[in-house]
C-alpha cells in the first residue's frame, strides 16, 4: 500500500516547527487513542499512521533523511522491521511518556484507569547498538543477507536475566507491594495530574532481590556475542540506516533489548565508480582502435560486456549500457553504465613507431577539425547524469 505523506497525515506544513510537529501529534493521538475507540480498526490505523509519522517528523535526523528521500530513507530490511516496519502498538504507547513529558501515561488519567494495551515495562531498557556494515558494489546490487557476529551484553545465562540467584531470592517489592506502580503528582503539557508511575525500587517488576545472580551481580545481562542475520535490500547507499528492533543491548533485570542501528558502508570497486544509481567506468583505448573501430570487454556488475566501438570514436564519448547501473532501492527503476573513453597516447615510441607516426602525421586528411561547437567533457556528462 502507498504510504501517506507524512506531513500530510500530521496535517502539518513542511516548514512546521518542532512543537507544531508534537502538537499535531498529540491532537491525533487523543483522537484516535485505542483506549477511546476500542475495537475501532480505523482509528488503530489512524492512530499508528499518526504515530509513525510523528517518529520520524519530531526527530530531527530523521525529518532531514524524510525531507531528502521520503519514504525510501527508512526502507526496512525485509522482515526485520525497519524504523516503522517494526513499530509495535506497545512501542507507540511507551513512547508516550516521552511526548508528553514524564514516565507513565497521561492517557491513564484522561480515560479513566489503566490502559489495557501493552505491558508495564520491566527493568531498564538496553542501549541502542552501532555497526557498520560494508558492502560491495555487487552487494549493493542484489541486496544480500548478512550474518553477522555482534559484541554486546545479552541476558545473563545462569538467571535467564531476572538477577536474582534463584527464585526464593526474589520477594515481594516493600515499596509498591507488587503492583509495580506507584500513584505520583506530577505535572505536564496536559496540567497538574495525579498519575501512576513505574515504582522506583523494583523498576516496575514488582519484586526485589534477597540474594543476587552470582553471575551477572544482579543485572542480568552479561557481556557476550549473537549472532544477527538480516537482509538488506537492493540499491543501498551511504547515507541510510536500518533499525532492527530488539537486537542491540539486553535490559538490565529483565528489561527490553535496545534496537541494533546498522550503517551502511560501501566498498570501493576495482573499476568502477558510483554515481547515484550510475556506474561509471573509464575506458582507455588506444588511437588505433579509436580510429579504426573493435570490440573490448568492459567490467560490469554481474559479469564482463562485450561492446563495439565505432571506427573513429573520440575521446570523451560516452557509451551507455541502459540498466547496467545500481537498482533504485524499493522501486523497479534501475540506473545504468556509462563507459567514458579516454585516448591512450605512447610516452615513448620506438624508431620504427616513430617513422610509422611520421608517415600518419604526413599524410593528406590527417589535421584535426576544431568544431564549431565543441562540447566540453562537462557539458556531455550533464546530458547524460539530467537528461
Ligand atoms: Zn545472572
Ligand atoms: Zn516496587
Amino acid at each position: 500500500m502507498q504510504k501517506r505523506d507524512y506531513y500530510e497525515v500530521l496535517g502539518v506544513s513542511k516548514n512546521s516547527t518542532k512543537l507544531e510537529i508534537k502538537k499535531a501529534y498529540r491532537k491525533l493521538a487523543i483522537k484516535y487513542h485505542p483506549d477511546k475507540n476500542p475495537g475501532d480498526k480505523k482509528a488503530e490505523e489512524k492512530f499508528k499512521e499518526a504515530a509513525e509519522a510523528y517518529d520520524v517528523l519530531g526527530d530531527d535526523e530523521k525529518r532531514a533523511k524524510y525531507d531528502q528521500f521520503g519514504h525510501s530513507a527508512f526502507a526496512g530490511p525485509s522482515g526485520g522491521g525497519g524504523f516503522q516496519g517494526g513499530m509495535t502498538m506497545e512501542d507507540i504507547l511507551r513512547n508516550f511518556g516521552d511526548i508528553f513529558g514524564g514516565g507513565g501515561s497521561p492517557f491513564d488519567d484522561i480515560f479513566g484507569g489503566g490502559r489495557s494495551r501493552g505491558q508495564r515495562s520491566r527493568g531498564t531498557r538496553g542501549q541502542n547498538l552501532r555497526i557498520k556494515v560494508a558492502l560491495t558494489l555487487e552487494e549493493i546490487a542484489t541486496g544480500v543477507s548478512k550474518k553477522i557476529k555482534v559484541k554486546k551484553y545479552v541476558k545473563c545465562d545462569t538467571c535467564g536475566g531476572s538477577g536474582a540467584k534463584d527464585s526464593s531470592s526474589i520477594k515481594t517489592c516493600s515499596t509498591c507491594h507488587g503492583a509495580g506502580s506507584v500513584r505520583q503528582i506530577r505535572s505536564t503539557m496536559l496540567g497538574q495530574m495525579q498519575t501512576v508511575v513505574t515504582c522506583p525500587k523494583c523498576h516496575g517488576t514488582g519484586s526485589e532481590m534477597t540474594e543476587k545472580c552470582p553471575s551477572c551481580r544482579g543485572e542480568g545481562i552479561t557481556y557476550g556475542a549473537e549472532t544477527v542475520e538480516f537482509e538488506l535490500p537492493a540499491g543501498l547507499n551511504e547515507m541510510m540506516q536500518f533499525s532492527l528492533r530488539g537486537k542491540g543491548n539486553a535490559g538490565r533485570n529483565g528489561g527490553p533489548a535496545g534496537d541494533l542501528i546498522i550503517e551502511i558502508e560501501e566498498k570501493p570497486h576495482d573499476f568502477l565508480v558510483r554515481d547515484g544509481n550510475n556506474l561509471i567506468y573509464n575506458l582507455t583505448l588506444n588511437f588505433a582502435d579509436a580510429a579504426l573501430g573493435t570490440s573490448v570487454e568492459v567490467p560490469s556488475i554481474g559479469g564482463k560486456v562485450k561492446i563495439k566501438i565505432p571506427a573513429g570514436t573520440q575521446p570523451g564519448k560516452i557509451f551507455r549500457l541502459k540498466d547496467k547501473g545500481l537498482p533504485i532501492v524499493n522501486s523497479y527503476g534501475k540506473g545504468d553504465q556509462l563507459i567514458y573513453v579516454n585516448i591512450w597516447v605512447p610516452k615513448t615510441l620506438s624508431n620504427e613507431e616513430k617513422s610509422l607516426m611520421e608517415k600518419l602525421k604526413n599524410s593528406s586528411n590527417f589535421e584535426p577539425k576544431q568544431e564549431k561547437k565543441d562540447k566540453g567533457f562537462f557539458e556531455k556528462m550533464r546530458e547524460y547524469f539530467h537528461r
